[in-house]
């Protein structure tokens, strides 16, 4: 599998604005925010799309989600924000390592686009 650009800002070969890292995670702001509060958040393991997730990873996606909380407050929109994760080309999937768009400070309207 050849590597994405999420894990060249991972390996630090391309910079990023980095909101938070620990030993399984890495969050960093969306090159091209679309709220206030845009970011990514990654696990370090390369997962391709979250339909490539197995019970192997079980406690790494629900590392990402306790995570995306405490980021979305931390950033000052813990009472609304939205979790956005495309699965496929066909959803939008641009970058082929699992993230989750984390959103917020504006409205956001239902159903999304
Ligand atoms: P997707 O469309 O795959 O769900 O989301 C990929 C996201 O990565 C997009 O929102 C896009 O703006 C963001 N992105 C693409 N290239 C870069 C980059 O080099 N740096 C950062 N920080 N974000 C990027």
């Amino acid at each position: 599998m050849s590597e994405t650009l999420f894990t060249k800002i991972i390996n630090r070969e391309i910079s990023a604005d980095i909101v938070y890292e620990d030993d399984d995670c890495l969050c960093f702001r969306d090159i091209n925010p679309q709220a206030p509060l845009h970011v990514l958040l990654i696990p370090k393991k390369p997962i391709p799309r979250a339909i490539d997730a197995t019970t192997e990873d079980q406690a790494l996606l629900g590392h990402l989600m306790i995570k995306a909380g405490e980021i979305a407050k931390q950033e000052g929109y813990g009472e609304a924000f939205r979790l956005v994760v495309n699965n496929g080309a066909g959803a939008g999937q641009t970058v082929f390592h699992l993230h989750i768009h984390i959103l917020g400070g504006r409205p956001l309207s239902w159903p999304p686009g």
